[in-house]
């Protein structure tokens, strides 16, 4: 029986990788549904490709040409945000990959797991806004949630066969991204170009972006509590410049296991797919007698102080993550607009963090209203 798979964002980073693996794997895998914001063109190629019962365009101004280009084949053109929620509930599928980009990936999610689909998880921001609620949905419903994320899926995989085991930490390992070393007098001039140069990593623009400013390894941090229910004094962060062990635990005895490999991200996307299975790849190998050596050091918290908001964050718990998130995706869309500086960005987070009233225990409801209110105030800032 081949796996089902709905793709939510498959016009993204990760969701075309996805599609390499799914095309290198026809007799495992079956695509059910595809999902694009705009990207009309790329949806349309995908759809003839794989040939899905159900595509969605979130921009309703490309209904019709996706419609159109699609009306010789079997598969269901839908258009509009609410459409992604519908075809979320559909019953044709087994697992969804959740490759939207950021908060808006969070409703279409939510329903696939009410609606008993296990998932692949891509999209951290649904669990930084409303890890709680995410989660204890998934339990309530059985439903798998598979970490994609590289450094989550790599601790995924040290868990394996430790189930009785209590974790002592995590440790996070960082890139350190294209800034890696700069002082707040370079950062100050530094332009989206550079930004979204990531030295190990081709990615979405918002993701490089966040790795720039470690907001990434920010929402990371706030990504494994919920997935794997640790304090915040299990987890840690160490820069790995490298990027080849994707992330480690260290369990009670002291032992560390580690999770290697290159810095590719179809490795732990194919991983989240087969999971519990294994299956062969042609993904290139790392190669010890190539490389030399593997580094670590602190994170620089003082200039990139998104680490130390995100540490704020994860202690405060309540709607505090959800509302950095919030005032992070506008603080990114306006450096990727050149509006505001890369510095500004934090400074953006922070008065956002600091202005909205905290909610210890937000309904679904409130996380909605506290990101919406966070967008705002953050958008009023920067003239948006
Ligand atoms: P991307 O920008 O390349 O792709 C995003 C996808 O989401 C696209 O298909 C786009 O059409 C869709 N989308 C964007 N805005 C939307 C909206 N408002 N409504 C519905 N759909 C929308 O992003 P990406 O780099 O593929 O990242 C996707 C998610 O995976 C992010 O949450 C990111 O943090 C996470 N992630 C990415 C990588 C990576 O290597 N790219 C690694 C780890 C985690
Ligand atoms: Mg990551």
């Amino acid at each position: 029986m081949k796996k089902r798979i709905a793709i939510f964002g498959s016009t993204g980073s990760i969701g075309t990788q996805a599609l390499e693996v799914i095309a290198a794997n026809p007799d495992k895998f079956e695509v059910e549904i595809l999902t694009a914001y705009s990207n009309d063109s790329l949806l349309i190629q995908q759809a003839k490709q794989f040939n899905p019962n159900a595509v969605v365009v979130v921009n309703e101004n490309k209904y019709n040409a996706v419609k159109d280009a699609l009306a010789a084949t079997d598969t269901k053109v839908f258009a509009g945000e609410k459409a992604l929620e519908e075809v979320a509930a559909f019953d044709t599928y087994d697992m969804m990959l959740a490759a939207i980009v950021g908060f808006a990936g969070l409703k279409s999610t939510l329903k696939a797991i009410e609606t008993g689909k296990a998932i692949a998880l891509a999209n951290k921001e649904t669990l930084v806004v409303a890890g709680d609620i995410v989660m204890q949905k998934a339990v309530e419903k059985r439903v798998p949630v598979i970490p994609v994320d590289s450094e989550h899926s790599a601790i995924f995989q040290c868990l394996i066969g430790e189930t009785r085991n209590r974790i002592e930490k995590v440790v996070l390992t960082a890139s350190g991204g294209p800034f890696l070393g700069k002082k707040p007098n370079f950062l100050v001039n530094v332009k989206k170009e550079h930004a979204l140069q990531h030295p190990n990593w081709n990615m979405g623009a918002k993701i490089s972006v966040d790795s720039a400013t470690l907001m990434n390894k920010g929402l990371e941090m706030i990504e494994a509590k919920w997935l794997f229910n640790l304090q915040p004094s299990q987890i840690q962060v160490i820069i790995h410049p490298q990027s080849v062990i994707h992330s480690m635990v260290q369990f009670e005895d002291g032992s560390i296991k580690a999770q290697m490999g290159l810095p590719d991200m179809k490795l732990p996307i194919q991983y989240a797919l087969t999971f519990p299975q294994r299956i062969p790849s042609s993904f290139p190998r790392y190669d010890f007698t190539r490389s030399s050596s593997l580094h670590f050091e602190q994170p620089d918290i003082k200039t990139f102080r998104n680490l130390a908001l995100a540490g704020e964050a994860l202690h405060r718990g309540g709607n505090t993550a959800c509302v950095m998130n919030a005032a992070n995706e506008i603080a990114v869309y306006g450096f990727l607009r050149n509006r505001i500086g890369f510095l500004d960005m934090t400074e953006l987070v922070e008065r956002a963090m600091h202005k909205i009233h905290f909610i210890e225990n937000p309904t679904l409801e409130e996380y909605f209203e506290s990101d919406a209110e966070a967008r705002n105030f953050a958008a009023s800032l920067i003239n948006l």
